[in-house]
């Protein structure tokens, strides 16, 4: 069998296009924050330490 016109996608460019978008998800009295590149945080109870979680990741993410 011949396949013509398959294109392979190199996964290091797609690794670049990842973006750290952080969104904070509420749960009861817990937020938790999420991001878009599949990282999310631990619950908290106080919103300005989820918000300085998320911003840390954003800034530095975790490599692996
Ligand atoms: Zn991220």
């Amino acid at each position: 069998m011949q396949t013509e016109g398959e294109v392979e996608e190199p996964s290091a460019e797609r690794a670049a296009l990842v973006v750290h978008q952080v969104t904070l998800s509420e749960r009861g009295p817990f937020v938790a924050p999420r991001c878009s590149c599949g990282w999310y945080g631990p619950a908290r109870r106080s919103r300005p330490l989820a918000r300085d979680e998320a911003a840390a990741h954003e800034t530095t993410p975790p490599d692996g």
